[in-house]
């Protein structure tokens, strides 16, 4: 190369994107040789400008170049990765970008006969092992060949970096993207589980996606279970409080307990969706079992009959969790419970949790919390067939089983 007509192009690329490096390349010809590939020259331009196609066959074009016995051009590469972007700044993380490119190149050169730095963009940073002072040139990746060369070499070493990476994370388009915030990527990282290890969680689109609570569907069967799961859990899912107790009976108990939560929601400033009240509904499902003890197949048909309902309100609210408060309960079956909560929530595409609110004393501080608050504790499950039912007693002194069943059901139809 000639030494008096070193001139350097630097350019960038990678500095807007949601995932993946900044990189940066340095560029110097050897003016005198490569005036013979004028053509060539002219072909060079803003990297944004080329179609995928033409920068890729100028890319090969100048790493060719490179590469003769005597190189037409030299070049030198920087890259700086997403968790130096975050730790600092994209600002400084392009400067460090740039700085490695330039280090590299200068290995390549005496930095002696540097004639002069051009750099694209107005960051006017300060650059060492260099006696001459760079220049920044707005647009510089229209103006200096140099530039363009670089902007070019930066450009399609990134892509075929996020080719990579693509076929590490095939879903969220990188080798299309280059991890630029297109749609498709948005759409791709909703939760905090869609964000990969090159993504900058810095940037402020994937940050609020970092800062966002997903969301859980909490079915609520009464106040005492619902508020240790309300406690515990509200920071860190957006909590959606779903009544469904549709065979509490009578009425007025189904009220009284409707009630206490809501004393609850206010206390713990929770918004909380009704759900139906409909025993008809119940008694269909439960038909057969009525007679089972409790946590038998009739308890089985009523978890199911509250999960389903609380999955297609789920679902209806975009909610990405479901789970229950009848895990409170020590007289709930948590294995049963668990197996039709996560058959239900697959066929709603909902990710089931199978939170046992009763451990870790769970239901002696949810007593502790009723005390505290004066909230209302009931002493049977909630239907006409809980074993504990109040009326039972009395019922069997009068009439058999069945009888008082088939009275109950008449009454509850009626006041459906
Ligand atoms: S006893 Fe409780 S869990 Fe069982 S069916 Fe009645 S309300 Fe449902």
């Amino acid at each position: 190369m000639n030494p008096e007509k070193i001139k350097i192009g630097i350019d960038e690329v990678g500095r807007g994107c949601f995932a993946g490096p900044v990189v940066a390349c340095a560029v110097c010809f050897d003016k005198e040789n490569i005036i013979e590939n004028g053509k060539f020259l002219s072909s060079l331009d803003d990297s944004k400008k080329l179609t995928r196609k033409k920068r890729e066959i100028i890319f090969t074009q100048l790493i060719k170049f490179a590469n003769k016995k005597k190189p037409l051009l030299k070049f030198g590469m920087g890259v700086v990765d997403n968790f130096y972007i975050d730790e600092k700044n994209i600002r400084e993380a392009t400067k460090l970008a740039m700085q490695r490119a330039l280090d590299e190149l200068l290995l390549k050169i005496n930095p002696n006969n540097i004639q002069s730095v051009l750099v694209d963009g107005k960051d006017n940073f300060v650059f060492t092992n260099l006696i001459k002072k760079p220049v920044f040139i707005i647009d510089g990746d229209e103006k200096v060949l140099e530039i363009q060369a670089a902007s070019i070499i930066a450009k399609v070493f990134r892509d075929k970096l996020m080719c990579v990476y693509s076929s590490l994370y095939p879903e969220y388009g990188f080798e299309k993207n280059a991890g630029y915030g297109t749609d498709k990527h948005r759409e791709k990282i909703i939760m905090k589980e869609d964000l990969t290890g090159i993504h900058r969680l810095s940037f402020k689109p994937v940050k609020e996606v970092l800062n966002k609570k997903s969301k859980l569907l909490l079915h609520i069967c009464c106040g005492p279970d619902a508020c240790v799961p309300i406690v515990d859990y509200k920071d860190k899912y957006e909590i959606i409080a779903y009544w469904y107790d549709p065979n509490i009976h009578p009425r007025k108990e189904y009220l009284k307990r409707l009630n206490a939560f809501k004393k609850i929601c206010k206390i713990e400033k929770v918004d909380l969706i009704e759900g139906p009240y409909e025993v008809k509904k119940f008694l269909t499902s439960i038909k057969g079992f009525e007679n089972t003890p409790e946590k038998g197949e009739k308890c089985f048909q009523c978890y199911r009959l509250r999960l389903q309902e609380s999955a297609k309100k789920a679902n209806e609210l975009n909610c990405e969790y479901l789970t229950t408060t009848l895990y409170m309960s020590p007289l709930k079956d948590i294995e049963k419970l668990t197996r039709i909560g996560e058959e239900i929530s697959e066929k709603y595409n909902l990710k089931y949790l199978p939170l046992i609110f009763r451990k870790k004393n769970g239901f002696l501080r949810s007593v502790d919390y009723c005390k505290e608050y004066d909230i209302y504790r009931q002493n049977y499950c909630g239907c006409i067939y809980s074993d504990t039912y109040p009326f039972k007693i009395h019922e069997k002194k009068t009439a058999t089983l069945n009888l008082k069943h088939s009275k109950f059901k008449e009454l509850i139809l009626k006041n459906n």
